[in-house]
């Protein structure tokens, strides 16, 4: 009987661990014990779900820069961690084979060989959440780059001198501009301009992004307005996105594109005027399919080839 693998999604708050069955668990302390703790009990949970006698491994997305090799994050702002032995302190724990990837190069592996990035070859995966994560399969092969850094494509600046400061320290980034934190930002910084707005009237700390692009959807002067500008800057970094990597199919992923055709619709001609030394129209950009359960399905897709280091798949 082939063995199956279990994905494990580690998010900022919730850890999830998928076979086919799958056992989610909130995380309230981030300190490292604690999140061992979390996840090695959602995976305990999922293994009895899945009433497998034994598994090929388990693949762990977690937030944050991590050593393909061992499994150490070398660095996650989302938990304030440094260096630390995820991979030693769970397999301590299990006696099955462990492996740990970036949670948003998890995702884009899920999404290309299970979603919507199925049979391309040249393939980016944009996450628009609190953040923008992200990830590009280039000739059939998910890039990693010399420290496992390829495809932090949230960080790249595209408003450098007039955007919002990114949680990473610079401005403008990608993220910082068309994440669905993004999408607020814009709202709120051009609130004043619209005193009328009922976006704001309550407690802006309330505001989120949905409301937002329905205020846009129906029409809202604050709400267009907001719109349009996440839409321009959206554009503006998917179109450098496509000037890197001529990709084949972009998907976007994460909250803000639950608003589907209403997005696409608006930043796909915006994307085609800032497309100018790759031939136009050969990128198809699209929503992602597999929605919350990209990470763990990657995650354990990772597991079954034996790391993200041989994800060759061409
Ligand atoms: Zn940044």
């Amino acid at each position: 009987m082939t063995k199956k693998s279990i994905g494990v999604d580690l998010g900022g708050s919730h850890v999830l661990a998928a076979i086919v069955e799958r056992a989610e668990h909130d995380i309230v302390d981030r300190e490292v014990d604690a999140v061992v703790e979390t996840i090695a009990k959602a995976i305990s949970d999922v293994m009895e779900l899945g009433k497998e006698k034994s598994y090929l491994g388990i693949g762990l997305g977690s937030p944050g820069n991590i050593d393909p090799a061992t499994g150490t994050v070398r660095y996650s702002p989302n938990f304030g961690w440094h260096d630390v032995p995820l991979g030693k302190l769970l397999r301590e724990r299990f006696e099955v084979p462990i492996f740990i990837g970036n949670d948003a190069r998890c995702a884009t592996l899920g999404e290309y060989v299970h979603g919507i990035g199925k049979g391309t070859k040249n393939f980016v995966l944009l996450t628009l959440g609190t953040g923008i994560g992200g990830g590009v399969v280039a000739d059939g092969r998910l890039i990693l780059g010399t420290s496992a850094g390829a495809g932090e494509v949230g960080h790249h600046q595209v408003r450098a001198t007039d955007g919002f400061y990114c949680n990473c320290g610079k401005m403008g980034c990608f993220e910082a501009q068309a994440s669905g934190t993004g999408l607020i930002r814009h709202a709120l910084a051009i609130a004043p301009s619209f005193p009328r707005s009922t976006l704001v009237s309550g407690k802006p700390e309330k505001l989120g992004s949905k409301a937002i692009r329905k205020a846009a959807e129906a029409g809202d002067p604050h709400g267009v307005a907001a719109w349009n500008r996440y839409i321009d800057d959206l554009a503006c970094g998917i179109a450098n996105v496509i000037a890197f990597v001529n990709p084949q199919t972009i998907a976007l992923g994460g909250g803000v594109a639950a608003a589907g055709d209403f997005m696409l619709d608006a930043v796909r001609p915006r994307i085609e005027v800032l497309t100018t030394m790759v031939p136009r129209g050969q990128t198809n950009i699209v929503c992602a399919t597999l929605g919350n359960d990209a990470g763990a399905i990657g995650s354990a897709e990772m597991a079954r080839r034996g790391g993200l280091t041989t994800g060759a798949t061409g």
